[in-house]
């Protein structure tokens, strides 16, 4: 390999864009990176490349996956994953996942969990940025999924564990939000908020085989009616709720046809385009918050200037509203 290629920022941008839009994995691979480094010189690099690809943005749907541990999410992944691609279908997952750490070992997008996936052409996964909290790791993601898209994948898959507050960083950058989740033991004991439930375009009770379909058929009843309960979501979608076996394979292709309903749909109703917008806009405004409070908390002496108010407040010497009217002025 040219040994120009080996660090990032030798890389010369518009053989980045060329090697991206051409859909070679390793130049993807390359971008990924260095929309996630932190380094000065890669992030003006980085803001340059997402601005040149753009306007050449392939057209994607890009579908949030969401349950909690041991529900079958990278089972689902790789089974869904395959159907895609045998359809013709190039498919990135990614993976959000605030608590990934490479060295210590991600509990999501670790590749040996979807092997089959893994060495299929048409189909590329990545693991979650390392290092980052929720919010680096959601704007490195949303730029994974622009880069993705201009390397001409057209389904993007994001998949996240259902216990956090990550489902909504998720639900914010997807087209199509599914649950997964599990017959039997209520949602409490799954650890599933109502307000995850409220947020599924689509609800599937996975492992609806063997002993556990009876359960699973049960499960299915119970979470129709409480579907219809909920208020009606802004894309006039009703959620359905479905049974799938990720290990035995059966359901997965009825998920795709309601997914594909629902891209019709929405772009019929103007909601996709409208989403999108949104989502767009509100992680402008994140990234605008972000970067005041980067700017507050890093300048020079500003640290020392915390811990000293600190202890005048926690002692009542000044109030909370003196202590931030003095670092403000
Ligand atoms: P994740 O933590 O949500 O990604 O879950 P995994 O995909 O790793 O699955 C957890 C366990 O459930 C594994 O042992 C899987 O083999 C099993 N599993 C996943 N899907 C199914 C299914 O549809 N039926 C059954 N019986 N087991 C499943």
């Amino acid at each position: 390999m040219d040994s120009t290629f080996r660090r990032i920022p030798n890389i010369h941008l518009q053989d980045l864009i060329n090697g991206l839009l051409q859909g070679n994995r390793a130049f993807l691979s390359r971008a990924i990176t260095l929309v996630e480094s932190k380094r000065a010189d890669d992030r003006k690099m980085s803001a340059q490349l997402i601005d040149k690809i753009l306007s050449s943005e392939h057209k994607s749907l890009r579908i949030g996956i969401t349950g909690v541990p041991g529900v079958g999410k990278s089972t689902f992944i790789e089974a869904f994953g395959k159907m895609l691609t045998s359809l013709g279908k190039k498919v990135a997952v990614l993976s959000i996942d605030p608590s990934s750490n490479r060295t210590k070992g991600s509990i999501l997008g670790d590749k040996t969990r979807m092997d089959e996936l893994s060495r299929d052409p048409d189909a590329f996964i990545r693991p979650s940025a390392s290092g980052l909290n929720l919010g680096g790791v959601a704007s490195s993601t949303r730029e994974t999924i622009l880069l993705c898209e201009a390397a001409g994948f057209d389904v993007i898959i994001i998949e996240t564990v259902g216990v956090g507050q990550s489902e909504t960083v998720v639900k914010d950058m997807v087209d199509y939000f599914l649950l997964l989740m599990l017959a039997g033991g209520g949602d409490e004991l799954q650890g599933i908020k109502r307000g995850i439930m409220e947020m599924a375009d689509h609800i599937l009770i996975n492992k609806a085989d063997r002993d556990n379909l009876k359960a699973a058929k049960k499960a299915k009843e119970d979470y129709k009616n409480a579907v219809h309960l909920f208020p009606p979501n802004e894309a006039d979608w009703v959620v359905p709720v479905g049974l799938c076996s990720a290990l035995e394979k059966t359901g997965i292709e009825d998920v795709w046809k309601e997914i594909e309903k629902y891209n019709k749909h929405s772009k019929t109703n103007g909601w996709f385009e409208e989403n999108r917008k949104r989502q767009v806009v509100k992680w402008f405004h994140e990234r605008i918050q972000a970067r005041l409070e980067d700017s507050f908390y890093s300048k020079p002496a500003m640290k020392e200037e915390i811990r000293k108010r600190e202890e005048l407040i926690s002692s009542q010497k000044i109030s909370v509203r003196k202590a931030v009217e003095e670092l403000f002025s």
